[in-house]
């Protein structure tokens, strides 16, 4: 079974990890969201590959979901001793020669795609994990800062303001003018079932379906497409995605996701069992929906939601 699932950092992954336990030898394609890549000390960080990497992989901070287990901080410090910041996003020792391969193999000419593949050699996640592009598309989200209206970085946004302040727009810089990496469109095309998992569906699945063309395969694609709520008891499990989806105008219900992607996209959609009043709004729009357990407590819980989804397309394939 051929499946592809378009992802973002912490909710991507860790679903990742129960979609190969549930089904081991799928043979699953990871398309990556890259507008949260940010370059700092001259390096190209990628946080939402890395995080998919690194949880797939086995090197992930497990409690904090993101950046490396065992991590030192000596870099950082050092950093800070000679007043060089940002001193608001965090990088580990052992996270920096991740950039710091990357750094040195995009400037050798490779493209980001080709990169993440040798980073992939070593970490052996068991999924092909592709960026949505190899161009540059940064996320960058506008605020209500002192009573003036800025751009900032989505990363800014994120980590150094906690999304505390208003934002009133999304936009994912250069999305127009980027074309999806070699293998992404193919991988679609030729997919026996597509995946949302519980990613940010603003700054994570939002931004890949803004890389032209990438929208048009999914919503093209033979194969059965089937979602699954970041939203539960109408709040994000984890995270700030109410803030986002309030920027696009979205209120932050499992339904309300569901519509926003609407049924040119999905084919199916899992809610949390706390939120299964919002079945029947789902299907009046069109998308047939199930309510199930949705929170990745542990990988079973995680993997248990996988074969849900994969019921569930098996279910709208028959239909
Ligand atoms: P990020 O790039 O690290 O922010 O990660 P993603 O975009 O992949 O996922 C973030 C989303 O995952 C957030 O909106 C959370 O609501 C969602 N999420 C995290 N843990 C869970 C969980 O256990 N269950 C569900 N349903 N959603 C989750
Ligand atoms: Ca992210």
């Amino acid at each position: 079974m051929r499946i592809v699932v378009l992802a973002g950092g912490i909710g991507g992954a860790r679903f990742l990890r129960g979609l190969k336990r549930a089904v081991p030898d799928a043979d699953v394609t990871v398309i990556g969201n890259t507008g949260d890549d940010i370059h700092l000390h001259g390096l190209k960080v990628c946080p939402d590959l890395d995080t998919v990497m690194y949880t797939l992989g086995g090197g992930i901070n497990e409690e904090q979901g993101w950046g490396r287990a065992d991590e030192t901080f000596h870099v950082k410090e050092e950093l800070a001793a000679y007043g060089v910041g940002p001193d608001w996003f965090t990088l580990g020792d052992r996270d920096f020669a991740t950039h710091i391969v990357r750094t040195q193999m995009i400037g050798a000419g490779y493209p980001l795609s080709a990169v993440t593949e040798a980073l992939c050699d070593r970490w052996k996640p068991g999924v092909r994990l592709i960026p949505m592009t190899d161009d540059r598309v940064e996320t960058h989200v506008v605020v209500e800062l002192d009573g003036e209206r800025r751009a900032v970085h989505f990363q800014e946004y994120w980590v150094r303001l906690r999304a505390s302040v208003p934002a009133r727009a999304v936009v994912p810089i250069g999305a127009e003018q980027a074309k999806p990496a070699p293998g992404v469109l193919e991988a679609v095309a030729e997919a026996d079932v597509i995946l949302f998992p519980p990613s940010n569906p603003v700054v994570s699945i939002g931004t890949i379906l803004a890389v032209p063309g990438i929208r048009e395969a999914v919503a093209g694609a033979g194969a059965p497409v089937v979602g699954l709520s970041p939203i539960v008891g109408d709040a994000p499990v984890r995270g700030m995605a109410d803030k986002v989806l309030a920027a696009i105008g979205v209120e932050a219900t499992a339904a309300a996701v569901a519509e926003h992607y609407g049924p040119e996209l999905l084919d199916g959609w899992l809610v949390d069992t706390v939120d299964a009043a919002a079945v029947e709004r789902v299907e009046a729009a069109g998308i047939r929906c199930r309510a199930v357990p949705l929170m990745m407590t542990d990988v079973e819980a995680a993997a248990a939601m996988a074969r849900e989804a994969l019921a569930l397309a098996e279910e709208v394939r028959g239909a």
